[in-house]
C-alpha cells in the first residue's frame, strides 16, 4: 500500500530522490521516506514421516481447493515462531523440524509470505474454528487438490521435493 499522507504526523506526502532508490515518498515535516507498506505472513507445508501432507479447507476462500497453514505475523514475532503458533492453533499438532523454504510475495503486492516445510508426527488433526475442514493427504494425491500455480501449490511441491530428495 503506497500512502498518501504520512502514517506518523498526517502530511501530505512529496516526493524526494533518495540515493540508489530514486523519487520515494517524503514527509517534509518529518524529514524521512515513508516506504510502501506489506503485511508480513508465514505459509507453513505441515507433513508427517509417512509422505502425507495436511490440507486445510477453508470454504469462504475456496469451495473447492485446499490450503495450506497460514497466517498473519504478530509484531515482536520471529517468522519461525509464527509458523510454530499458527500449525498449533489451526491444527493442533506440535512442530518437530522447521525449514524455511524462501518467500512468495502476493501477486497484489500487499502481502509477503514467508514459506516453511514443516515436519510433525502423525496424529489426527483437531481443528480450529475458522477451518471448514483439514485431512491427511499422501504426497502424490496433493497438487491436484491446490489451486495450480498459487504460493500453496509452489511450497507444497517444493517440501515434497525437498523430503524425496530431488
Ligand atoms: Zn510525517
Amino acid at each position: 500500500m503506497r500512502y498518501t499522507y504520512c502514517p506518523h504526523c498526517g502530511e501530505k506526502l512529496g516526493e524526494r530522490e533518495l540515493g540508489d532508490e530514486g523519487l520515494v515518498p517524503w514527509c517534509t515535516r518529518c524529514q524521512r521516506p515513508v516506504w510502501e507498506a506489506f503485511t508480513t505472513a508465514i505459509i507453513a507445508a505441515v507433513i508427517n514421516d509417512e509422505n502425507e501432507i495436511a490440507l486445510l479447507r477453508q470454504t469462504r476462500i475456496s469451495a473447492n481447493t485446499y490450503v495450506c497453514v497460514s497466517g498473519i505475523m504478530k509484531p515482536n514475532e520471529s517468522a519461525e515462531d509464527a509458523a510454530v503458533r499458527e500449525i498449533g492453533e489451526e491444527l493442533g499438532l506440535a512442530v518437530k523440524e522447521l525449514r524455511y523454504m524462501g518467500s512468495f510475495p502476493h501477486k497484489n503486492g500487499d502481502m509477503l509470505m514467508l514459506g516453511f516445510c514443516a515436519v510433525v508426527e502423525k496424529a489426527p488433526l483437531k481443528l480450529s474454528r475458522e477451518l471448514d475442514g483439514a485431512e491427511w493427504v499422501p504426497f502424490d494425491q496433493a497438487l491436484p487438490l491446490i489451486r495450480e500455480g498459487s504460493i500453496a501449490w509452489r511450497l507444497t511441491r517444493a517440501s515434497i521435493a525437498l523430503r524425496r530428495g530431488v
